[in-house]
């Protein structure tokens, strides 16, 4: 039977070629298609689905929200789950943020924590401090600002001559990778440590506002965890500069790696600003935002009357998305959720490990995981990998073509069953693929 060909979309999909199955519902750790086929969502999309899909207690806290108020401009009101909300994430985090700002995008709340580090030192009267320290491999956004810190070649690539000259990079961390002559994780850290310096150096470092990393580096290169003594030195040198530490943790923050924030696995080194996401609201509305330090809130705050930040958007902290994140956030400490993250994030981990075929590495923090694979050197099996698992029943992130990788990111209500059903059509999916190249 000849198919039918579809209708071009009214939609302009993120590929113009691709057709795409349609999401109907979803129920716990698997979304249901059009067909009536379930997906186990394996990566939550982006690591953002952590309560898995129709959690009842988010979804009635929206539904009670949306009767009493769906949104108030912030330039007029704030609200109560914005307060609520607010308060909960700043108690939460060890006494080191004092304010929260609330926004709707990754990339948004990346590009208001670079403007936020300019406007503290612009409060502090330094206004020559315009250049910020990123790391190649990032991804920080689509946004240009955002785009500008990233350094994702492909996606730069065809905005290179719209993306800012203020941005600067540096080296990934990323030991297992790239530690030479058997250096240890202090003596890589030292050599990393002195390229920020020399970058700091040519740059001029009464000219640096701000340094930028991924705690736990995500999309491009696939669950790279930071290590302890690479953040407090990073943090001891952007003091010893004036600079601020900027940590975006959009995709391995909230709860992703079994602590709330994943600089508190990491040695609990805290940033001057971080950025927030994926978790925040779990999918069910969009928001992030911006939990910041007491050192640069004082400094701006004490200034505002002659010089306000002028910087704002209409969605930003709003009501209903609030409300979502609030209930997202009571279940995760309700339920405990951060214990049964790093519980199941060891089960996935080491289940891989024992299993996968052509296996490099698995890597990861609690159940924030990336699988690389060990094919010859430029061959590339994860878009096969992840395609596979697809068409199999399982839905999973691959990371960028600079890695041969993919990168699980499942609910953190995931039971044990569903890891090894996630496991088996992840191997069958595998095998798939080799014997696949074997027949070539
Ligand atoms: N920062 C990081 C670390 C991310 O992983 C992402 C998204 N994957 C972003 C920023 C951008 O977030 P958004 O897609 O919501 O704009």
């Amino acid at each position: 039977m000849i198919a039918e060909p579809q209708p071009p979309s009214a939609i302009f999909h993120r590929s113009l070629t691709k057709t795409y199955p349609t999401a109907t519902t979803g129920q716990g750790v698997y979304i249901t298609q059009s067909d009536g086929s379930k997906i186990l969502d394996g990566s939550c999309g982006a690591a953002v689905s952590c309560l898995g899909h129709g959690h009842q207690a988010v979804i009635e806290a929206i539904t009670e929200q949306a009767r009493q108020l769906s949104f108030a401009h912030t330039s007029f009101f704030t609200s109560d789950p914005a307060e609520e909300l607010a308060s909960l994430l700043i108690k939460s985090s060890d006494g080191r943020f004092s304010t929260c700002m609330f926004l709707s995008s990754g990339s948004e709340a990346v590009e208001s924590a670079l403007k936020i580090a300019r406007q503290y030192h612009l409060s502090k009267g330094e206004p020559r401090r315009t250049n910020f320290i990123a790391r190649r491999s990032a991804y920080h956004g689509n946004t240009l600002g955002a785009l500008s810190a990233g350094f994702n070649p492909s996606r730069r690539e065809a905005f290179e001559p719209m993306l800012s000259p203020a941005f600067h990079h540096v080296s990934p961390c990323f030991f297992s990778r790239d530690a030479i002559d058997g250096e240890d994780e202090d003596e890589y850290t030292d050599r990393l440590m002195r390229e920020y310096e020399d970058k700091f150096l040519a740059l001029g470092p009464e000219t640096v506002a701000a340094v930028i990393i991924e705690t736990v580096g995500g999309a491009t290169l696939g669950a790279v965890p930071g290590l302890p003594k690479y953040l407090s030195s990073l943090l001891e040198l952007c003091d010893r500069h004036g600079a601020l530490l900027i940590y975006d943790e959009v995709m391995c923050g909230m709860g992703r790696v079994g602590t709330l924030h994943a600089w508190q696995a990491l040695g609990g080194t805290p940033p001057d600003l971080q950025t927030i996401r994926k978790g925040l609201a779990a999918g069910y509305q969009p928001l992030s935002g911006i939990l910041i330090g007491s050192k640069v809130h004082d400094a701006i705050r004490e200034i505002q009357a002659t010089l306000p930040f002028v910087s704002g958007h209409t969605y930003q902290g709003h009501p209903l998305a609030c409300a979502a994140a609030l209930a997202v956030q009571k279940t995760i400490v309700r339920d405990d959720l951060l214990s049964k993250v790093r519980r199941m994030g060891g089960l996935l981990s080491q289940r891989l490990r024992d299993s996968t075929p052509c296996l490099k590495e698995v890597r990861g923090m609690g159940l924030f995981l990336a699988v690389e694979f060990s094919t010859q050197p430029g061959a590339h099996m994860a878009s096969d990998v992840a395609a596979t698992c697809m068409k199999n029943g399982l839905a999973v992130y691959l990371c960028s073509s600079a890695v041969d990788a993919v990168l699980f990111a499942p609910p953190f209500i995931i039971t044990e069953a569903e890891v090894d059903q996630l496991v088996s059509i992840f191997l069958t999916s595998v095998e798939e693929v080799l014997q696949d190249l074997r027949d070539k």
